[in-house]
């Protein structure tokens, strides 16, 4: 398989409506419906998203089945006519578990990932604005994964596997890996427990939400090792990663570290490069274990006997994918210039993160999101006398994560240039709108932009074409991530005037 990997983040926002009337509650399925809605009305187009395939096609637009007529556990969020609709930036924004979500267009650079990240950061901060106006009465967002009462929301890492890497070596050779990145991936979090029953602070803010190594559930009982096999792709060469363990970050280091390094550690482990028997005796526990030491200091019982610390383990992954790196020759395996110097970058940076933790972690306070949290909170601690119970900093650790920048202690950081950035707020701003160049994600957020009226549904591997005079609908199947992209399709559609011109030119 070629080395350009394609992957992408999804993400699920925390979301509350504050001071509601009495009487006039929204149950926060609507309220999420309310909040992709009024996205959907400001772009002024809300296709549908064709989540299933195998859906006939006259049901695709308004897929409404009440509760009376299907049994309720078999019920998905679409079936309910929950939105679910297609940006021009070729991400998909639509209401998962009560809670809204922006699954990010696929692209194939960790940076990329990081731009399209926080595009949907602000997607939320926009949707969430105008769904308040609308509704006349406040509506908070978070980019954060639990309510610290017992519910945890996921964040998704997908990543682009060859179909004949054997899944048992990913299971044994990838779970040690994502146990032990919380270090450098944690979003912090006040409380420990489920139900944040012990007061404290941890690095994670899922770790204690992990119950099994493998599975295929992702709300009950959940695995390290997900699964789900849903490669939106062509089933017979590739395999979708769905990676469940990590937390959704605001520091663009936290998000840029997370996927460049474990997209790296991929390739070694496809490449069967991984040397070193890293398996842990205990993953589950050491989850927990990991996510509670803010030293970062704590050894771990591997499966051969050695104590090694969550850094040690993650510089054995480092030392081989540095290896990996330097064996790869631009021209061959797909392998560019750029894919190259990211890949260097990545490496540089995990170093540096990693000596640094083995010295002192509060000094990565201007990178890593869990670290800057802990010294904002210290600040309130040392200054007002507080205890980990105290529900300020609670608090404090949920308006870290709004998303509404006005209230965001985040981008509050960020404002007095506390925190380190990767991208600008006009890349941030571009990627809102415009689709990632190098996927098929192209297409499809082309096609939105340019032909929106006539596409009825879409999903990652087709779009469906109302073409105006046509007796049928269209479906344009987009089977390969890597087809679709500008250097193969913008010619195609700047010079295509009709949606008909478009599909006759794509030699159907
Ligand atoms: P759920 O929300 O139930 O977990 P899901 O994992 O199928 O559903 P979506 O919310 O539809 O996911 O998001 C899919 C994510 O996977 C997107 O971020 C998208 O960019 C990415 N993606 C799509 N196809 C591929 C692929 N073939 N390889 C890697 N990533 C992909
Ligand atoms: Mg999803
Ligand atoms: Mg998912």
């Amino acid at each position: 398989m070629s080395n350009r990997r394609v992957l992408g983040i999804e993400t699920e926002y925390g979301i509350s409506a504050l001071g509601e009337p009495a009487g006039e509650e929204l149950h926060p399925m609507q309220l999420s419906n309310h909040v992709v809605k009024a996205y959907g009305s400001m772009t002024g187009r809300e296709p549908g998203w064709d989540y299933e395939s195998e859906t006939p096609l006259r049901d695709i637009r308004g897929y409404e089945v009440s509760r009376e007529q299907a049994h309720p556990d078999q019920l998905t969020d679409s079936d309910l006519g929950m939105a679910n609709i297609v940006l021009t930036n070729g991400a998909r924004l639509y209401v998962d578990h009560a809670h809204p979500e922006y699954s990010g267009p696929e692209v194939t650079s960790a940076r990329a990932v990081v731009a399209y990240d926080r595009a949907g950061d602000l997607v939320m901060a926009i949707a969430g604005q105008e769904a308040a106006r609308r509704l006349g009465r406040p509506v908070r967002l978070y980019k954060n994964n639990t309510d610290g009462k017992g519910v945890s929301y996921g964040t998704h890492e997908n990543y682009l596997l060859d179909r004949r890497t054997p899944f048992d070596r990913i299971i044994r050779q990838f779970s040690p890996f994502l146990v032990t990145r919380q270090v450098f991936t944690g979003a912090g979090r006040v409380g420990i427990g489920q139900n944040s029953e012990t007061p404290g602070f941890q690095l994670g803010q899922r770790a204690d939400f992990f119950e099994a190594e493998v599975g295929l559930e992702t709300t009950l009982n959940r695995p390290i090792i997900n699964t789900r096999d849903e490669p939106h792709a062509d089933a017979g060469r590739y395999r979708r990663l769905h990676v469940i363990t990590g937390d959704a970050n605001l520091s663009e280091i936290s998000t840029y570290l997370k996927v460049g390094t474990a997209a790296l550690a991929l390739h070694v482990i496809e490449a069967g490069r991984l040397e070193d028997d890293l398996r842990l005796a205990h993953p589950v526990p050491a989850m927990q274990q990991v996510s509670r030491d803010l030293e970062c200091s704590r050894v771990l019982a591997m499966a051969d006997g050695r104590q090694l610390t969550a850094v040690d383990v993650q510089e054995a992954y480092l030392l081989a994918c540095r290896k990996w790196v330097g064996e790869q020759e631009p021209g061959s395996d797909g392998t560019s210039e750029e894919m190259i110097i990211e890949w260097q970058d990545i490496l540089e940076r995990w170093q540096r993160v990693l000596d640094t933790l083995r010295t002192d972690p509060m000094l990565l306070a201007d990178q890593l999101d869990w670290v800057a949290k802990l010294k904002l909170l210290q600040s309130y601690r040392d200054r007002d006398d507080l205890g980990w119970d105290s529900a300020k900093l609670s608090l404090i650790d949920l308006q870290y994560a709004d998303v509404d920048p006005r209230r965001s202690l985040y981008s509050a950081l960020v404002a007095r240039g506390k925190m380190r950035r990767l991208v600008d707020d006009d890349q941030i701003a571009a990627a809102r709108t415009d689709p990632p160049t190098d996927t098929r994600a192209y297409f499809r957020g082309r096609v939105m932009e340019k032909f929106g009226s006539a596409v009825v549904a879409a999903s990652w591997d087709s779009v469906i074409l109302d073409i105006p005079g046509w007796p049928a609908l269209q479906r344009i199947p987009l089977l390969d991530p890597l087809r679709g992209t500008s250097a193969q399709v913008k010619e195609l559609l700047d010079n295509s005037d009709t949606v008909a011109d478009l599909f006759e030119a794509l030699g159907h």
